[in-house]
């Protein structure tokens, strides 16, 4: 199972994620960190400013940046899979040279709505997976690229999922989007300290398109979108790390709170069946108290995989409402590509 990595955008907020959820895993081993020009050629100590909470591991500061093209990372190393934590707008045009020869798993918005590339939570639609042969031969690629959702959305469509089978209709969420989803540096401190920004460039287009992908059915060659509505209303606060969401839900049948908690308490997916490397027991935890969710005690739940719910219940206006919580650059992030790439890799794609 081993596999050599090459993360492009290693120095940013995903970047380091990704350096930190990889020391030690089982399957990966990281060979090559790209990010800018401004970075290349540097060590990694001195390109990069480490803002996780664990220690920048010793070899990793030590490693040469490389410029992010195709030529200069084969000059580094030898990769088998490309992790790509890069800025949307350069995104579009690099993974896609990249993934003419190599498996490329992003973070990106770039090609996330492409009718041919997977847009994977690996426990909600690991199905979706089978576009990758569609691709690959569409396109004449040795490599393929595959993409996670947008960090608020993927917290929000693993609670929906379960909730589909009450037959879901309409949907209403209002998110509370932690600074770190911002990249590194991030929000300026004197907009956001003593504030709540109500406005995130795109991110509700996002979050009312990609979830209706992500929750589509896979017809065998393409996927058709799920019949659904979402109205999405997105804020920054001022918190370092988790996105909390306050959602509402229409469904056609009529569950009660405790039959909504069930379906998410008993929640599993492919990785659970599988035992990837990265996947949490349990993909949903369900909160009893009265005022949880919170960002600061609950974000690390199964190791910042799991989705914690909370607050479930009746709506007058709407069938459910809940509240919701994940980690932006674990589940949102890095961690989330990790996931999709351990489930590629047991599916023999990668
Ligand atoms: P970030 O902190 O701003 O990091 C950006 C990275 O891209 C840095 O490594 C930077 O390298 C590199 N980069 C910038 N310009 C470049 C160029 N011209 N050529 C090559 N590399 C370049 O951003 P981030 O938050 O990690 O986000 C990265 C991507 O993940 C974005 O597409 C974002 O939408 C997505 N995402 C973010 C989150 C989150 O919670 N932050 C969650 C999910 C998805 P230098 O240091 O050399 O400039």
């Amino acid at each position: 199972m081993n596999r050599k990595v090459a993360i492009l955008g290693a120095t940013g907020a995903v970047g380091q994620r990704f350096i930190q959820l990889l020391q030690g895993h089982p399957w990966f081993q990281i060979e090559v960190l790209a990010a800018s020009e401004r970075s290349a050629g540097k060590k990694y100590r001195d390109a990069c400013n480490w803002v996780m909470e664990s220690d920048l591991p010793r070899e990793i500061a030590e490693m040469t940046v490389a410029d992010t093209t195709v030529e200069a990372v084969e000059k580094t190393g030898d990769v088998d899979i490309v992790f790509s934590s890069l800025p949307g707008d350069l995104a579009g045009p690099v993974e896609t040279e990249f993934a003419a020869l190599y498996p490329v798993f992003s973070k990106a918005s770039a090609h996330r709505m492409e009718n041919d590339v997977p847009l994977i939570i690996p426990e909600v639609n690991a199905e979706h997976a089978a576009l990758v042969p569609i691709q690959r031969k569409r396109r004449g690629w040795k490599g393929f690229i595959t993409t996670d959702p947008n960090c608020s959305t993927i917290q929000m469509a693993m609670t929906l999922k379960p909730l589909m089978d009450f037959g879901l209709r309409q949907v209403v969420v209002t998110t509370m989007q932690a600074l770190s989803g911002a990249g590194y540096p991030g929000v300026p401190s004197l907009d956001i300290i003593d504030n709540v920004v109500p406005f995130i460039s795109k991110e509700e287009e996002k979050m009312e398109g990609e979830a209706l992908k992500i929750l589509g059915a896979f017809d065998g060659s393409t996927v058709q979108n799920a019949d659904f509505v979402i109205s999405a209303s997105c804020n920054r606060v001022h918190v370092k790390d988790g996105h909390l969401e306050s959602v509402f839900a229409k469904l056609d049948a009529e569950p009660s709170p405790e039959e909504v908690e069930e379906a998410l308490r008993n929640f599993r997916g492919e990785p659970q069946q599988l035992k990837l490397p990265s996947a949490p027991e349990n993909p949903i935890v369900v909160r009893k108290e009265p005022n949880r969710p919170q960002p600061r005690f609950d974000r690390d739940a199964g190791k910042g995989m799991s989705v914690v719910v909370g607050r479930i219940r009746r709506d007058p206006i709407m069938t459910v409402k809940y509240m919701c919580l994940g980690h932006n650059t674990i589940r949102g992030g890095a961690g989330a590509g990790i996931l999709s790439a351990e489930l590629m890799v047991a599916k023999g794609l990668a």
